[in-house]
């Protein structure tokens, strides 16, 4: 395909803003999917994405469109190719959706005619400006009778810089206004430009396990082309791969002999995981192949770490081999297998953020049957000992003891954008989360955009639901990491009998850790039943005891009235202790059963 008539543009949104459902309309209106084979949301392939309504793994489809009438600009009549990449709107997944910008040249910035600008809207647009995309702006919901789309329309236009008469309108539900957007991609989207005789260069921006096909790689080609027969190599890591498959996506799957500059498609090569066909590596040739990759690659590193333990411990292989299976899909996914006092065998794994620690979780649990317990979420420490050596703690139970020089935990730069009513609720919430306000602008006269520097640590909890409570749901938070910065952490750990729980060691600042330590004790007292002698609970930060919780002891008389009594009673009653003695836990000589763990950890 001459690269004159190749447009390749994204949707860039706030989750619930429209962005698939206007693809969905895209795709029809380009007969590209008729009416009746259109289920609702066809980008979002995944079960677990329909369900929640949210967009996790980036899809690239191939649309033609036939404009009637050239214009002044220079378009010129006839079908041109426009390649839409939908990208996943998520926090945890910002490297992702930077890298399918890099694949386009223009960003259709989506907008709810009833809502207005939010926090992904902003974080979004920044991005596509890094890109140095064109950016079309665009009012979704049009026909909800609560839009407002002249007020937002001079909002959507003040944010961009254009005159409000030029952001459309559209309805992705009705389908009002979308052919006249597809008319203005074509006239606004610039046409790609590379060097069709220069070596290949492709940037990969997903890539996807199919049980049938092994891995496919979505590819943007930016110089020379990949033909079928070519033999490719990834550029970070050198690794060569036979082709066996080329072709472009419409919606489906649909083989082509090479893809030329501007395009965009998929490639089928022996790869056998996502792991060696990363996003944001550079595909070339292994003859003739280009020298530079293109910039910005990334190793995606995880963020946040949590214990997954299966409730049934001969469940430990079965989740080995989900997990391996999930990770062939997912390059980010990290695991490593732990040992738990507590919890007995299972995994430490480490996840881009907290979404993607849920999705993990839920596609366990759902797609492979397994039962899980995960521990509290975690993000990583860096910390220093008086005689200068290193530690790296993803495990709270690992914080290392003796004198510790410093201890650095990593923090993110956090933008909120609520109605300006909130302003004093918002503020006191970032204050008790060690936040510090870097700056505030008004967006308009009663919205307000809040810039903060928080601890990740005190992010990964409660913060969003708090964020949400406290504003009845209107304020949006987006999130970038922003280095480290040093801070007064400590480790509690949690005793039964003096015995740690390492489950529930926590690294929290010293002025937290009374808090917690308080309340642990107080919820395990409540979770832990009585034994045959008493079980103090202790709250500790290394050999001193910040609170105490004690379960007393079963009276005699009332083991006494049990063993009494009637015989199939007492026979009831062994077998019920047989069957509750499989999910005790013990620790030291304490029985714990495993709901009580389960319990404890799920209340945060
Ligand atoms: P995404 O998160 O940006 O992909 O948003 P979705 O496409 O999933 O849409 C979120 C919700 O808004 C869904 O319930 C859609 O049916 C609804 N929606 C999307 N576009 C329109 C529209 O133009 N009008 C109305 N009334 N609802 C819409
Ligand atoms: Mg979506």
């Amino acid at each position: 395909t001459d690269s004159s008539i190749i447009r390749n543009f994204c949707i860039i949104a706030h989750i619930d803003h429209g962005k698939s459902t206007l693809a969905d309309r895209m795709l029809q209106m380009t007969e590209v999917l008729d009416a009746r084979a259109a289920r609702a949301q066809y980008l979002d392939r995944m079960d677990i994405e329909r369900e929640r309504g949210i967009t996790i793994k980036s899809q690239a489809v191939r649309l033609p469109w036939a404009v009637a009438e050239g214009n002044d600009e220079g378009t010129e009549p006839g079908t041109y190719v426009l390649n839409m990449i939908d990208t996943p709107g998520h926090v945890d997944f910002t490297y992702e959706v930077s890298r399918s910008l890099e694949a386009c040249e223009a960003a259709i910035l989506l907008v709810d005619a009833a809502q207005g600008i939010e926090a992904q809207t902003l974080a979004n647009l920044y991005l596509a400006m890094g890109a140095d995309l064109h950016i079309i702006p665009v009012l979704n919901k049009i026909d909800l009778p609560s839009a407002n789309p002249e007020k937002y329309a001079a909002e959507l236009a003040g944010l961009v810089g254009c005159d409000p008469s030029e952001v459309l309108q559209v309805s992705a539900k009705t389908g009002f206004g979308v052919e006249a957007l597809l008319n203005e991609i074509v006239k606004q989207t610039p046409p790609p430009v590379g060097a069709k005789d220069k070596p290949a260069r492709a940037l990969i921006f997903d890539s996807v396990y199919d049980t049938y096909r092994g891995v496919v790689t979505y590819v943007r080609v930016v110089d020379g082309k990949l033909n079928h027969r070519d033999r490719i190599k990834m550029m970070s890591t050198g690794a060569t791969h036979e082709m066996l498959e080329v072709g472009v996506i419409s919606p489906e799957q649909t083989k082509a002999g090479e893809l030329g500059v501007g395009e965009v498609g998929y490639l089928i090569t022996g790869v056998k995981d996502v792991r060696q066909s990363r996003v944001g590596d550079t595909v070339t040739t292994q003859h003739h192949g280009a020298t530079d990759m293109l910039g910005g690659y990334k190793h995606p590193n995880p963020m946040v770490y949590a214990g997954l333990y299966p409730i049934d411990g001969d469940q430990f292989n079965d989740l080995r081999e989900a997990l391996e299976k999930l990770q062939l899909n997912d390059a980010a996914l990290t695991f490593e297998p732990e040992t738990s006092g507590a919890l007995g065998f299972g995994f430490r794994c480490g996840f881009l953020g907290l979404l993607h620690m849920e999705i993990t979780r839920d596609r366990l649990e759902r797609e492979f049957n397994l039962d899980l317990i995960s521990t509290a979420p975690n993000v990583v420490y860096e910390v220093t000992m008086e005689d200068g050596t290193e530690h790296e703690v993803t495990n709270p139970s690992e914080f290392p003891e003796g004198k510790l020089a410093e201890v650095r935990e990593p923090v993110v730069k956090a933008t909120i954008l609520s109605p300006s009513d909130y302003i004093g609720t918002i503020m006191e919430l970032c204050q008790t989360k060690r936040g510090t306000l870097g700056g505030m602008d008004y967006l308009s006269e009663d919205r307000v955009e809040m810039r903060y520097t928080l601890p990740m640590g005190e992010i990964v909890f409660d913060f969003f639901d708090q964020l949400k409570s406290r504003t009845k749901g209107y304020a949006s938070l987006d999130y970038e990491r922003a280095g480290d910065q040093a801070a007064e952490l400590v480790k509690v750990d949690i005793l039964l009998q003096g015995e740690p729980v390492d489950a529930f060691s926590a690294i929290v600042h010293k002025d937290a850790a009374y808090g917690y330590g308080v309340m642990m004790a107080g919820k395990l007292k409540e979770l832990i039943p009585r034994q045959q002698f008493e079980v103090p609970i202790q709250a500790a930060i290394g050999a001193r005891v910040i609170a105490r919780e004690n379960i007393r002891a079963i009276r005699k008389d009332v083991l006494a009235k049990c063993y009494g009594g009637d015989i199939s009673r007492k026979r009831k009653l062994l077998e019920k202790q047989k069957e509750g003695k499989k999910r005790m836990k013990m620790v030291g000589r304490v029985e714990v059963p495993q709901e009580a763990f389960v319990a404890a950890l799920s209340t945060g």
